[in-house]
């Protein structure tokens, strides 16, 4: 048996990680989002909705003035 087993093995710090572009957190990479990774934006499904509020409204522009 041998006992003496490097301790650090886990390379967490390598995984790619970006901010949410709603909220801003960072989100750390998934393998769930390993084939769309550079097209992932939102750290959640609440953030994706919210994404329309981030833009703004969009054909309310015409308020009576
Ligand atoms: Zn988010």
């Amino acid at each position: 048996m041998s006992a003496a087993r490097s301790a650090h093995k886990g390379n967490k710090a390598a995984l790619p990680s970006k901010p949410c572009a709603v909220c801003g957190r960072p989100m750390t990479w998934r393998r769930a989002w390993a084939k769309n990774w550079d097209a992932v934006r939102y750290c959640s499904e609440a953030c994706r909705r919210n994404r329309s509020q981030a833009e703004g409204p969009v054909g309310t522009l015409h308020d009576n003035a």
